[in-house]
């Protein structure tokens, strides 16, 4: 039956925008159709994300912005999903008495009953259990060469700046049969990339009744027949092991990309965020990488202003970045969430030195980025076709199996195709070449 049309709001990370196919999966099974602007939706869903305050900020801006359109629009139904409604529960509709519901992380598939309920003329929904079996749900992937299929939930780490382990709960590992039906599925329907997720992969299968490992199921996908490429996020430098490293080196499909977050360069900054590994560690893992596999690419994650943080702490970071010679990194300054150990730490570091932090660090990462973008200059690599580029419609955009963006001319109907490409521009974050292979 015809409901009226639907729009998701989507935040935060790959997990997040995964966990809005579902929702997208679960609206167009319940009947309803996609919404090309707010104004014309009966149902918007906030898919949200909390690891960062300004994040959470913005999002609440946006929520409370429908207010007019809800007076507007009677009955429009308005909803909160993901991580921040999972953390802030009851205290969103205090915030936004606007909502109709909030709909933890573990609780996706009750959307259907929720919206059914509101239709009967329930108010103020808050659905955050946990402990929810999260299979079987529908799943509307976006368009696209890339498919999300979840490998495990949640995290163990209490890393102590992170509020994930509390609004993902604990780490549940999918059967291995479980993610292999779903990659094969959406390789069949014509997906040429596929994207593992869990918060840690590399503790993937510890918990299941015939414990299994991420090497293990990186060895199985390899054989899922129509699939290109396999990549993975987000990876734990503390359990990333040889075997794995191995897996990816010894399979023909995983991609040559090691997203690694150090997160910090000093050991005491690592003891004191529970990361589980030292600078030495570390680089030895780096060292094993590029032994094992040769022109792989290393990225990672920074925080910076950790309580206590001083300025020898920071030095050791960039000391890190100068040694790795990273990629690239996704740098963040340190955002108190409440509830977690660094919240109250002592030493919380003023904005002002953060920010000043974040900079230097930034300014160095990018040289380094393009530092390496330009050696790349006059070589030829493989692409997978994305599809048109975001700011240039009549430029194609691709990825290398190292995960670097390229833009090159060519037909549109090489996207999903794999295509040799010459490098001849390096920027900080994207590359431009030429088409070498002949299209068909
Ligand atoms: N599980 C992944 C991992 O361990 O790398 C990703 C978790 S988190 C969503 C992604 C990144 O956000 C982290 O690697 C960390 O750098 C950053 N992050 C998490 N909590 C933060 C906080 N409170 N302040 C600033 N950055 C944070
Ligand atoms: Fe957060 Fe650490 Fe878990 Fe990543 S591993 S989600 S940073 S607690």
């Amino acid at each position: 039956m015809a409901r009226g049309k639907f729009l998701l709001k989507v935040a935060g990370c790959q997990m997040s925008f995964h966990d809005a196919e579902v929702l997208a999966g679960l609206l167009k099974q319940a009947g309803y159709t996609e919404a090309a602007a707010p104004a014309e939706a009966d149902v918007i869903v906030f898919q949200t994300c909390c690891v960062r305050e300004t994040a959470e900020r913005k999002l609440y801006g946006q929520v409370n912005e429908l207010r007019g359109l809800k007076r507007e629009k009677p009955g429009l139904i308005v909803g909160l999903a993901g991580c921040l409604a999972q953390k802030d529960r009851e205290k969103a509709l205090q915030r936004c008495p606007h909502l109709d519901f909030v709909l933890g992380t573990q609780r996706l598939g009750d959307l259907p009953q929720i919206l059914a309920a509101l239709r009967d003329g329930c108010q103020g929904i808050v659905d955050v259990d946990e402990g929810a079996n999260l299979e079987g749900l529908p799943i509307a992937r976006a368009e696209g060469v890339r498919a999300y299929v979840n490998i495990s939930y949640g995290c163990n780490n209490f890393c102590t700046y992170c509020i994930v382990p509390y609004v993902r709960g604990p780490e549940k590992s999918r059967p291995p049969a479980a993610v292999l039906a779903e990659v094969e599925e959406a390789a069949q329907a014509g997906y040429r990339e596929v994207m593992l997720l869990g918060q840690n992969v590399n503790t993937y299968g510890r918990d299941l009744e015939e414990p299994t490992d991420f090497a293990a199921l990186l060895r199985r996908v390899d054989k899922v027949p129509q699939l290109a490429r396999i990549r993975y996020m987000t990876s734990h430098p503390r359990d990333f092991t040889e075997e794995m490293i191995r897996a990816v080196r010894e399979t023909e499909k995983v991609c040559e990309h090691f997203h690694l977050p150090l997160q910090a360069g000093s050991n005491r900054i690592l003891a004191a965020m529970n990361r589980g590994y030292t600078r030495e560690r570390y680089l030895k893992l780096v060292a094993k990488v590029r032994s094992l596999v040769p022109g792989a690419s290393i990225t990672t994650d920074l925080i910076v202003g950790f309580p206590g943080e001083t300025e020898e702490d920071f030095q050791a970071t960039l000391d890190m970045v100068e040694r790795v010679r990273f990629d690239a990194a996704y740098t963040f300054i340190f955002s108190p969430r409440e509830g977690t150990r660094a919240a109250t730490l002592p030493g919380q570091v003023t904005a002002a030195v953060k920010k000043e932090r974040l900079a230097r660090l930034n300014a160095l990462q990018n040289r380094i980025s393009r530092e390496l973008n330009e050696a790349l200059v006059g070589r030829v690599v493989e692409i997978l076709v994305e599809g048109p580029s975001k700011n240039n419609p009549d430029r194609l955009a691709g990825r290398t199996r190292t995960n670097k963006l390229v833009h090159f001319t060519g037909p549109a109907s090489l996207r999903g195709e794999q295509v040799k490409v010459r490098i001849k521009r390096a920027f900080t974050w994207t590359l431009d070449g030429d088409l070498v292979t002949p299209p068909n």
